[in-house]
């Protein structure tokens, strides 16, 4: 191990850093062009950009005072963060660990994503495309939306790109002055990739997974990464991943709950990811949806809690892993009941299933 190992407090930080990255979000629209984007109206978005309305009774009180350990998920984030604590690249000449290098990778790719919009292709090479597009032509008729829905992916090879880099830098850069110093950022930041073993490459900077109040939603290729490496099939990574969100976007349309029905901006964004969970396993588990096996799937589910977090007062608050382990398999449980196989519950059903099992 290279250099000091992080303090708790910069270790929560990174984590927290993560669990930022990986909420909901909400963002007026914003139309941006590619290569390069259209730098003007991109600062008019982000000078717009609201804070994260991602905002969280709840199930009954043994759930409630259930114990919220590191999980699985957790240990493998961690091992990405250790990576980097690994990696001379990091440390500045008196070796301290610099973490604005982290996250100038890990923001550069976040707001590029965020704006982007053009052709999208998802994983690495493209191997879950189809998967993805099969599944939200499937969405739209099970939750039709009045919105268009854009559905980006994250990759990391595109900070090894150097046009892409300089695009990037070009419209989120405020204080750069041209193409040129453009280039010239971009070079620093390929220089820093060429002796690192884990710039620009970790799945740590392709982590995303969100909505925005926009329509739009993001995958990263480094969460579902992350899920096959702990023994779970892609394509349901990805069908899972992206049902969550989809509920995500009817929720930003129905408006059924804002923040102030709740006392806190955590029990706001518990609500709504607790509930996107529940909606997510119904749809995976109904014939006319993501039509999976429970005991195929329950491995995803297994993980997918695992993917709660224990940071109970955070704005971007998911639920204990134990909590949304019991709202997936309400949404199972619903899906699979017999009285109503076959039948498609409405949005404004399943909210109304939902309050009342919540409250
Ligand atoms: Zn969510």
């Amino acid at each position: 191990m290279k250099g000091q190992l992080l303090s708790g407090c910069r270790w929560l930080a990174f984590m927290v850093v993560f669990m930022v990255a990986s909420c909901s979000k909400s963002d007026p629209d914003t139309i941006s062009g590619h290569e390069p984007f259209q730098q003007a109206n991109l600062k008019l978005a982000l000078a717009l950009e609201e804070e994260s309305q991602c905002l969280p009774q709840y199930f009954d009180e043994n759930i409630l005072d259930s114990p919220c350990e590191s999980t699985a998920f957790g240990l493998v984030i961690e091992s990405y963060l250790k990576s980097f604590l690994d990696d001379a690249v990091f440390y500045d000449d008196d070796n301290q660990f610099d973490f604005n290098i982290v996250d100038r990778f890990s923001s550069l790719n976040r707001q590029y994503i965020t704006h982007y919009r053009g052709e999208v292709y998802f994983g690495k090479n493209g191997q879950f495309t189809s998967e993805v597009q099969k599944t939200s032509r499937k969405l739209d008729r099970f939750w039709p939306a009045n919105r268009q829905i854009v559905i980006n992916a994250q990759h990391v090879q595109d900070l090894s790109d150097r046009e892409t880099l300089a695009d990037m830098i070009e419209s989120f850069d405020k204080d750069v002055p041209n193409r040129e110093e453009s280039y010239r950022r971009a070079d620093l930041l390929l220089n820093l990739s060429s002796r690192s073993e884990v710039l620009p490459e970790s799945p740590y900077f392709a982590m995303a997974a969100f909505s925005r109040n926009n329509g739009l939603i993001v995958l990263g290729d480094g969460v579902v990464e992350t899920f096959i490496s702990m023994g779970l099939d892609g394509k349901l990574a990805y069908n899972a991943l992206l049902s969550h969100e989809w509920w995500h976007q009817v929720q930003y349309e129905q408006n059924w709950k804002n923040i102030t029905d709740f006392s806190s901006a955590s029990e706001f964004s518990k609500y709504r990811e607790l509930q996107a969970d529940f909606a997510s396993a119904y749809f995976l588990t109904h014939k006319r949806g993501g039509a999976y096996n429970w005991k195929k799937i329950e491995s995803f589910f297994e993980i997918s809690y695992n993917s709660g977090d224990c940071f109970v007062q955070s704005p971007t608050h998911h639920g204990t892993p134990e909590e949304r382990r019991v709202a997936a398999k309400l949404g199972y449980q619903l899906a699979s009941s017999a009285q109503r196989k076959g039948e498609i519950i409405s949005i404004e059903a399943l909210n109304i299933i939902f309050e009342d099992f919540y409250y």
